[in-house]
């Protein structure tokens, strides 16, 4: 069982934050749709028949595409792939994108589940943002999308903002458990570098919330979501009546993925590969059969250290007979060596031979995976 990433590298206007391989220059959209059919076509082989249980259209911004294009993609997958009837179908969407004609044309596409960017539910913080939606465009976009029948729908919070405030983070959050919403991806501010937001920091210009809002936001997260019923799943992902997401549960358990279109990764069990982050060379290499994409065979220690980063996120852990079966009896004395300080600390759960976090050890999770990883 296997997924499918495909990535549309066009946004309308670049977000401040945002370090995601993307381009305004939407003319190379028809080139680009060419290209990516034929990589589909090239890679059909890559998971080996596996059938695939879930897509994910992510960017970028898919609701650049029209309706027609995304119908075609999906036609095109399922000529080559064996796609499963009741695969999930994710689709992220700008909320200003979604109109209900737009809605409805991509739902009889095919699209069964949607990510929508909202990000701040505060227009100071879209506008500071540079998203080009506001707050009221981002409740009716989900009213709509529940209107005309998606009973999926994920949304995107940033937490940690310069100058959020607990009140700002605790009312979007009220406010998005009050809508038809069944989960919820809410991540901490990053400031990654060639972002303009990195920039004003670097320059001063803007502030960074200090490590104690930081840590309170988070808190008020989890039990504000606890409170409405979101199942804290993944360190940054909550879901109501575990509607998880199946696409980025299934890179938590290690299952193969192909990555298509620029910047995308894809992922065999045995080694990665990822495609150029430039869409004209990628549109180039396709048409004239050139490499487009680098790929690393993974050693046992890359597995070992990957099964570890991406298991202990979610609520279902570490399998310590796992680790025995895949790496051998002294790697797993190693991690259990590892764990003792956490155990210890109650930073770490061990029960049924499975390690998990609990709520105090999410907060320093960071440094637990560092220490449990081998060097
Ligand atoms: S956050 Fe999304 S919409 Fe904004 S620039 Fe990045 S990919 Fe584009």
């Amino acid at each position: 069982m296997a997924g499918i990433y495909i990535h549309i590298p066009f946004c309308r206007q670049k977000c401040y934050y945002c370090d995601f391989y993307k381009t305004v220059n939407t003319t190379l959209k028809p080139k680009f749709l060419v290209g990516l059919k034929a990589e589909a076509k090239l890679r059909k082989n890559y998971l080996q028949n596996e059938v695939v249980e879930t897509i994910y259209f992510g960017g970028g911004t898919p609701s650049v595409l029209e309706a027609s294009e995304l119908a075609d993609i999906l036609t095109h997958l399922n000529q080559h792939f064996d796609i499963r009837e009741a695969a999930e179908i994710t689709f992220e969407a700008n909320p200003d994108d979604l109109t209900t004609e737009y809605l409805l044309a991509i739902k009889k596409a095919g699209i069964n589940r949607l990510s929508l960017g909202i990000q701040a539910l505060q227009n100071r913080h879209l506008q500071k943002m540079n998203r080009r939606h506001d707050a009221g465009q981002a409740i009716e976009a989900i009213q709509n999308a529940a209107r005309v029948g998606f009973d999926n729908i994920s949304v995107d919070l940033i937490y940690g903002l310069p100058g959020l405030t607990e009140e700002e983070w605790k009312d979007s959050l009220d406010q998005v458990f009050q809508l038809p919403v069944q989960h919820l991806s809410a991540y901490h501010l990053t400031y990654h570098e060639g972002t303009a937001f990195y920039t004003w920091l670097k320059k001063g210009t803007l502030k960074e919330l200090s490590e104690t809002e930081s840590v309170k936001q988070f808190e008020i997260l989890i039990d504000r979501a606890a409170s409405a019923g979101f199942e804290q799943y993944e360190i940054s992902n909550f879901a109501r009546n575990e509607l998880y997401s199946q696409h980025n549960t299934s890179y938590w358990q290690g299952k193969k993925y192909l990555g298509l279109g620029p910047s995308a990764h894809s992922f065999d069990q045995l080694s990665r590969r990822w495609n150029t982050s430039h869409v004209e060379s990628y549109i180039k290499a396709i048409e004239n059969n050139l490499a487009y994409s680098e790929e690393e065979i993974l050693t046992e220690k890359d597995r070992y250290n990957e099964y570890i980063l991406t298991r202990i996120r979610t609520k279902w852990g570490v399998s310590l007979k796992a680790v025995n079966e895949l790496f051998g009896a002294d790697v797993k004395n190693y991690l259990l060596k590892q764990l003792g300080k956490y155990i210890q600390a109650d930073l770490v759960t061990v029960k049924n031979e499975t390690i998990t976090l609990p709520r105090k050890g999410l907060f320093v999770s960071d440094e637990i995976m560092t220490d449990l990883m081998i060097i």
